[in-house]
């Protein structure tokens, strides 16, 4: 998949903002007081470069807290004033643009649930036109790697080129100690596809949970994101909305101080080392997908086999013996069982479709 994005790089416009980009402040604007209270403390942390705050909630449900409106941005702009920080909010509506622009909102985004519906990003996109503010694009809620880059094609498109992405987890059916699984996959993905693209993490979303939240800071650090989103309230428990992954400004200044910002490059002796450990690994590489090419050439010579024998593809009891002696093997040589299992699933899929392409030739 090849993208035609024409956008700044995150050197010409982040950096002078902060980087990594700290970006905090509550799940939704609640009261003057609340985000007030919440902005000062949180300006009297170095690291927090930015402020956040929903104003139009998108809710699962009718009648719950559905955001403050146009009253939220008035006392979002008050917070901006009294603490110098630049603030950001998420928009869904071509209205709600105008309406944070008229407010002096310095960034906005897009949320999950926008994202996936390509007529709204388009509507919005639409209303961004000639306008200079740089937007945020959050993930869509389903893993699809395509939706999220298209979105942001749509808003390029219109002739915004201050463009960032975030990273906020995916809808995931199976049990996942997260609210939305971190798929790390895709957002590298995405950087590799777009490597100007500035990406954030937002570990409130992804964690739905305090205790998670440090390491998943920690790994998006670690993994060369460009900056963190974190949902900070001055009374957590008392938040109308997502009161259980908050954090008071207290402990977001804790949490900050023990993240390790790690050096994406080192000295030359280190450089040497891991260009050497690399080679080894890229050596392995070409073993292990030779080795990979053979045993697939063999399981299309059985295909042929059995076709000319009339024999069927599946024969459980081998398939069954080859994953009890290969995970044997596999957890002597210290390998994870679960990754075992993982890795012969997908040979086994592989080796299946081959001989069903066989018997239907
Ligand atoms: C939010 O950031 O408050 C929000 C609603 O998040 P998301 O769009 O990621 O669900
Ligand atoms: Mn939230």
């Amino acid at each position: 998949m090849s993208t035609d994005l024409d956008i700044l790089d995150a050197e010409q416009w982040i950096k002078p903002v902060g980087k990594p980009l700290l970006i905090a402040g509550p799940c939704s604007a609640e009261s003057e007081e609340q985000l007030l209270a919440t902005a000062i403390e949180l300006a009297k942390i170095p690291q927090v470069n930015m402020l956040r705050a929903g104003i139009w909630k998108p809710r699962t449900r009718p009648g719950e807290f559905e955001g403050a409106g146009e009253e939220g941005l008035k006392w979002l702009r008050k917070a901006k004033q009294r603490t110098n920080l630049p603030t950001s909010v998420e928009i869904a509506r071509p209205e709600h643009i105008e309406l944070a622009l008229k407010y002096d909102v310095d960034i906005l985004w897009l949320g999950a649930r926008t994202v996936v519906n390509p007529f709204s990003v388009q509507e919005i996109a639409e209303a961004l036109r000639g306008s200079n503010v740089p937007i945020m694009v959050k993930n869509p809620i389903n893993p699809d790697i395509k939706l999220w880059i298209g979105a942001i094609e749509r808003i390029n498109a219109a002739g915004i080129k201050k463009i960032m992405a975030i990273h906020r987890g995916f809808h995931y059916f199976g049990s996942s100690e997260f609210r939305n699984a971190p798929m790390w996959e895709i957002p590298i993905e995405l950087k590799r596809l777009v490597p100007d693209l500035p990406i954030i993490v937002d570990p409130s979303h992804i964690c739905g949970r305090r205790d998670l939240i440090e390491d998943i800071s920690q790994k998006a650090l670690d993994l060369e994101m460009d900056g963190l989103m974190i949902e900070t309230h001055y009374q957590p428990d008392m938040a109308l909305t997502d009161a259980v992954q908050q954090l008071s400004p207290t402990s977001l200044a804790t949490m900050i101080d023990r993240l390790k910002i790690r050096e994406t490059g080192g000295d030359i002796a280190f450089e040497t080392k891991l260009e050497s450990l690399r080679s080894e690994i890229d050596k392995l590489d070409v073993e292990m997908l030779q080795i990979l090419a053979k045993r697939l050439e063999i399981i299309d010579e059985i295909g042929h086999y059995k076709k000319d024998n009339d024999i069927t593809i599946l024969q459980m009891k081998r398939w069954a013996g080859i994953i009890d002696d290969r995970l044997s093997i596999g957890t002597q040589l210290g390998l994870e069982d679960e990754f075992l299992k993982r890795m012969l699933n997908i040979i086994h899929k592989e080796s299946i479709q081959r001989q069903t392409d066989i018997f239907n030739s």
